[in-house]
């Protein structure tokens, strides 16, 4: 992509999803790290202004933990704060102030800001997904601003999105945004650690990010924050192939989001593919944790990866699980590797006994009028080999 590329695309945007790690929203004070003020204020001067421009703005922003932590250090005696319980607390003290702080900076401005907090399992279930995104239209319809946070206080390990870089990137499909900026304390994204080699220059582009090796590109987390330059780069991957560029800017530069937005090459742009998947398939392929497993022969890969066909029973070998109809399910090669993730047509009791036989004989098990296909290919997302071995090793 040439840089001609990237500002047609920033001329035509008209929803941007920007998030903010705590990173950038903190500061190292006599009490330890604390919110940043300035920062906050300066980001929604900038965002209002985008807003100004007629652009609908969503933003995702970290910062519960770190505010709650400078608060309570301030009233008592600094306690420990560390643990899962112990940063739930600490966030539900920090994310009213956290949020007070954007309605106040907003306001000033005159803009309206609304709180909305996520858990993993609101986006799951396709109905609570359906609605999170109508609330989402209405705020827009109202032009107001989202402030996204994970709802820190009650999630549960299995059920955290972990870091607000993976958030992020599920929400661009909900409320259809067609940028996504991910505003960090580096410049960009590095070749080679820059903490190590001074010398290292942010990348300008990155043109393929399928196939980009993630962990070689890494080098090191930002210490404040969970994610790190490598879950952004998950996150810009699953970005790309939902058609939507990815911005990867400073967010302690003045007015690094403005002036990236007006064109100016600073920060890295990762370009999205060609072959986008559907909201649909995106939806299926990430927000669903599967619920079974469905091991496959050799001629049913073959069949699912090189000619795009359904999974029949008959390339079935074993179903681990105790799945309903229409259950999310990750389809794997025998030895484990894995191929795809889909939905079932049949619970995981009906599969087990139509496995490996031919489609003329599902009638005959389990009565007439049902599916020749175990997992149709509308229902089914083959997962990219080099996105899988890099989730893997996180
Ligand atoms: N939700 C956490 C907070 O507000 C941050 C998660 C992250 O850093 O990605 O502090």
């Amino acid at each position: 992509m040439s840089a001609d590329d990237r500002s047609k695309h920033l001329a035509n945007v008209r929803r941007v999803l920007v998030k903010v790690g705590s990173a950038v929203l903190t500061c190292e004070t006599r009490r330890g790290l604390e919110l940043d003020y300035v920062a906050l204020e300066s980001l929604a001067a900038q965002l209002s202004e985008l807003h100004d421009r007629d652009l609908d703005v969503v933003l995702v922003s970290s910062g519960a933990v770190a505010a709650g932590r400078g608060v309570i250090c301030m009233s008592s005696e600094c306690p420990k704060i560390s643990g899962l319980p112990d940063r739930q607390a600490a966030s539900a003290v920090g994310q009213s102030r956290l949020m007070h702080a954007y309605d106040q900076a907003f306001a000033q401005r005159g803009k309206v800001s609304a709180q909305i907090l996520l858990t993993r399992d609101d986006l799951q279930s396709r109905r609570r997904y359906l609605n999170a995104r109508h609330t989402f239209s209405s705020l827009m319809e109202w032009r107001a601003i989202p402030v996204v946070n994970e709802n820190d206080t009650v999630v549960v390990r299995e059920l955290e999105f972990g870091d607000n870089d993976h958030l992020a990137s599920l929400l661009l499909n909900l409320v259809e945004a067609d940028l996504f900026v991910n505003l960090t304390s580096a410049a960009g994204v590095y070749t080679k650690n820059p903490e190590l080699h001074p010398d290292a220059e942010p990348l300008s582009c990155i043109a393929d990010i399928a196939r980009m090796n993630l962990n070689a590109s890494c080098g090191g987390k930002t210490k404040v924050g969970s994610g790190g330059m490598y879950s952004k780069l998950l996150a810009a991957r699953r970005a790309a192939r939902l058609g939507v560029p990815t911005l990867i800017v400073s967010g302690r530069e003045p007015r690094a989001l403005v002036r990236a937005m007006d064109g100016e090459d600073i920060g890295t742009w990762v370009v999205p593919e060609e072959k986008i998947m559907s909201r649909r398939k995106f939806w299926l392929a990430y927000n669903r944790e599967p619920s079974g497993h469905i091991y496959v022969d050799e001629g049913a890969v073959r069949a699912l990866r090189e000619r795009g066909k359904s999974l029949l029973p008959i390339g079935i070998t074993a179903v681990r699980g105790n799945f309903a109809r229409g259950a999310v399910v990750r389809i794997l090669t025998e030895d484990g590797g894995r191929v795809a993730v889909g939905m079932a047509n049949y619970r995981a009791s009906e599969l087990r006994r139509i496995m490996g036989l031919q489609t003329d004989a599902i009638e005959t098990v389990l009565g007439p009028g049902l599916y020749s296909e175990a997992v149709h290919r509308d229902n089914m997302v083959l997962e990219l080999e080099s996105e899988w071995s890099d989730e893997e090793s996180k």
